[in-house]
């Protein structure tokens, strides 16, 4: 008897775990509640090591558990979940270096933990696949826009047009994130969800969603969304400036500069709180920066802008054909497994998967060791990373253009100033 207590007392620490450590973040004192939500969520998010699971992982998590061959409202049960959620961390595992090997068994635990608390309040011991398929793609990692079109290959008919119900369907389950983490006053789902997002019912495509998602600002009830999108994207920026209030010589993630106090410029933790000294007061307006310039950086910026070398403003997402999209399952993209079937070691994963596409095998015949089987994976991985990393390149090269221009100008003046 005692140890059945003891047994149930650890697990009811487990199960409060993640919502103990949440809490001693102190995100309660954010003022702002989106601001909060995302913090939170973001907060979630890490912890459970989901942020580090792309979409496209995700997606093809579901399907090697043979999501995709479920209806939408078909329940699950709590075992089975877990099953799904371990393959998707040890996966993972496989495609992190060893040195940044997670612990799968805590990550499992919490955020079954939490999916149990967040789509099971009631304790039936069930979940619906599309509960599931709704929460792990929203709060896992990689870009908005293909959480979205993957959302949209979710809840539209075979003419690519959304279909309100299961959008209001998407928008109950997405909902219970922000309710799971005491958020729901602000986000909860209400029957008025579905008109904020799409006021008139008229034929929704996927690029009139993406439109709709990807507003500025967003509909109200999703607005936490973008942002936690955005908080990420900003985690590592670096702001060589003092924060006018804690006095910090230095800030990451976002700043914030009041457009009324001359230089009056604030770190995303004090502005979040409301903290204001001197005669700046929190009432006034402040602009948000998510990257900082140095003075030479925007005169190059100016002088790239008038010679018409800088785009006003980039689309927020590239346009999709109008045809419906297949369902993004990636069945004929990734191969589920490794190409090798020699492969006798521990890499061999779920059985009864389909053989991998012969393109790839094609492109990628690296078959004298079982190691260059999951090379190939591996260089599937890597050239996204790649990819990641030339668009970077070719940010630095025009950055390093822009701080070239600069210099010629200031040579010109120089010259100009000589005579
Ligand atoms: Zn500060
Ligand atoms: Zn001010």
């Amino acid at each position: 008897m005692i140890e059945e207590g003891g047994k149930r007392g650890k697990t009811m620490a487990e199960k409060r775990q993640l919502f103990m450590e949440m809490r001693a973040q102190n995100f309660d004192v954010i003022r702002l509640s989106t601001y909060r939500t995302a913090c939170k969520l973001r907060f979630v998010q890490k912890r459970c090591n989901l942020h580090l699971v792309d979409v496209w992982n995700m997606i093809e998590a579901f399907r090697d558990n043979g999501l995709n061959t479920l209806e939408h409202n078909t329940e699950i049960n709590v075992s089975r979940l877990e099953t799904i959620i371990s393959s998707i961390y040890y996966q993972l595992n496989k495609r992190l270096p060893t040195t940044h090997h997670i612990s799968v068994d805590l990550s499992i635990s919490l955020l079954l933990n939490f999916m149990v608390a967040a789509y099971d309040s009631e304790g039936h011991g069930k979940l619906t696949v599309f509960s599931v398929k709704a929460m792990l793609a929203t709060m896992c990692g990689g870009k908005i826009v293909d959480k979205l079109r993957y959302v949209f290959s979710q809840i539209s008919d075979s003419n690519g047009m959304m279909t309100f119900s299961k959008f209001d369907q998407f928008l109950r389950e997405v909902l219970k994130l922000p309710t799971a983490v005491f958020e729901g006053p602000s986000f909860g789902y209400t029957e008025h969800s579905l008109r904020t997002c799409f006021p008139q019912q008229k034929k929704i495509t996927l690029n009139m969603f993406l439109d709709a998602l990807m507003a500025d600002p967003p509909p109200q009830c999703l607005v936490w969304l973008p942002l936690m999108h955005r908080l990420a994207n900003v985690e590592n920026v670096f702001h060589p400036v003092e924060c006018s209030f804690c006095r910090s010589e230095s800030m990451m993630g976002f700043r914030y500069r009041c457009q009324q106090c001359h230089n009056y410029q604030l770190c995303q933790d004090c502005f979040w709180r409301g903290h204001a000294s001197g005669p700046h007061s929190n009432q006034h307006q402040m602009k948000e920066h998510s990257s900082w310039k140095s003075p030479a950086k925007k005169l190059s910026h100016a002088i790239s802008k008038s010679l018409g070398c800088v785009p006003s403003r980039e689309p927020p997402h590239p346009v999709f054909p109008e045809q419906p999209e297949r369902p993004l399952d990636l069945a004929h993209i990734v191969p589920p497994r490794p190409i090798a079937n020699n492969m006798n070691d521990t890499m061999v994963m779920s059985s009864g998967a389909p053989t991998p596409t012969k393109s790839l095998s094609q492109t990628l015949t690296v078959r004298q060791c079982p190691l260059n089987a999951l090379n190939a994976l591996n260089a599937l991985n890597a050239l996204n990373a790649l990819n990641a990393l030339n668009a970077l390149n070719a940010l630095n090269a025009l950055n390093a253009l822009n701080a070239l221009n600069a210099l010629n100008a200031l040579n010109a003046l120089n010259a100009l100033n000589a005579r």
